[in-house]
């Protein structure tokens, strides 16, 4: 078994130094002026100042390897974008100068974030949402820092940087952890404010799925969005399964780090439209979260997620993700509703 000490250790330092930045973003720029006028700058110039940081990191370490992230340079690259391009170059400028040993110009940046664009290879390749929860991000609520490595179409390693996530559920105490898998390794968590530069095991949790024995039991957990995933029929399921818990609703890959850590025990992503197939790095980080928490995902038809089909999971319709000890009758209740026949 590959130990992926490296690829973990680097992991952990990009999406850290991202999560730190679209943090300092939500914290700083997401105003009620900025909400009331719907602004969508903030979570621009935290996406791409998050994709810049965490590929020069990649870049530096696996110089080899592609990453396949969801931000592309060119709606940067106009010159109406000036504003928003200083600003995502302020934002990574620290965390930049570190790695390239001086301040970043706009161009470096830029072409930090084009290392982005890179082909889902049948082999080895990185996969980057640089904020997944985009909706979460400028409500100030739930977003991620998702990446993970794919090799031979199976995911090996994920971390998911979470800065809003309370660090126990439903605790006032702190928030913000990073939540990290690695292949036969287990679940284990940081909290964001912890990570030093000297990442290791000290102070990482182990984590595991709830123990919730029967469905009735269960809790859910959904998107915020009802155009995500369809609301209507997670409640027929939740009927049929017997489940009264009121779901609980947030938006990005934090869903999976819920049932990773027991929050919840199944989490439905189920299709708005007969043809949606899912983007690879919706999913690929908080799905190895789970599974090595001991946990249990595939789509809504019970067959296993395949990440070696490009960009999107083609062959796959919705996810079920759950705790794993009623993932059957879970599948089999999704089958009753005729809404969800392609
Ligand atoms: P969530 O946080 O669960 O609402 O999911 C956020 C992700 O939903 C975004 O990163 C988008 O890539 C993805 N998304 C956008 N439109 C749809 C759609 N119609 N169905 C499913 N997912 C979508
Ligand atoms: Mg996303």
């Amino acid at each position: 078994m590959p130990d992926l000490q490296r690829e973990m250790a680097t992991a952990l330092k990009a999406v850290h130094a991202a999560s730190h930045i679209c943090a300092t973003v939500q914290h700083n720029l997401i105003t009620a002026d900025s909400m009331k006028k719907k602004d969508q700058s903030p979570v621009t110039v935290a996406d791409f100042a998050s994709q810049a940081v965490v590929c020069s990191m990649l870049r530096l370490a696996f110089p080899d390897d592609p990453v396949v992230g969801e931000e592309s340079s060119d709606a940067l690259r106009n010159d109406e974008q000036k504003i928003l391009r200083q600003s995502v170059v302020h934002h990574a400028s620290s965390a930049l100068a570190q790695i390239l040993e001086g301040p970043p110009t706009e161009e470096q940046v830029l072409d930090l974030i084009d290392h982005g664009n890179g082909e889902a290879s049948s082999q080895r390749y990185w996969t980057l949402d640089p904020i997944d929860g985009t909706k979460g991000f400028l409500r100030g609520q739930q977003y991620c820092v998702a990446l993970a490595l794919i090799e031979k179409g199976r995911i090996s390693l994920g971390v998911m940087g979470c800065p809003n996530l309370p660090v126990r559920f439903g605790s006032e105490g702190g928030k913000g952890i990073l939540m990290s898998a690695a292949v036969g390794q287990g679940t284990g968590v940081h909290t964001l404010g912890d990570l030093t530069s000297e990442i290791g095991d000290q102070n990482r949790t182990d984590v595991k799925v709830s123990n919730i024995a029967q469905a009735v039991d269960a809790r859910f957990c959904g998107s915020v969005e009802s155009a995500h995933s369809d609301k209507g029929a997670a409640s027929q399921i939740a009927s049929i399964l017997g489940i009264t818990a009121d779901p609980i609703q947030m938006d990005s890959q934090c869903k999976y780090g819920a049932i990773a850590r027991g929050d919840a025990s199944i989490y439905l992503r189920l299709p708005t439209t007969p043809g949606r197939r899912e983007w690879i790095w919706d999913h690929a980080a908080g799905v190895i979260c789970v599974q090595e928490a001991g946990g249990t995902v595939t789509d809504i038809l019970g067959k296993a997620l395949d990440f070696s089909k490009g960009k999107r999971l083609e062959d796959n319709r919705g996810v079920v993700a759950s705790n794993g000890r009623f993932h059957e009758q879970i599948i089999d209740a999704v089958s009753q509703v005729s809404t969800l026949a392609d």
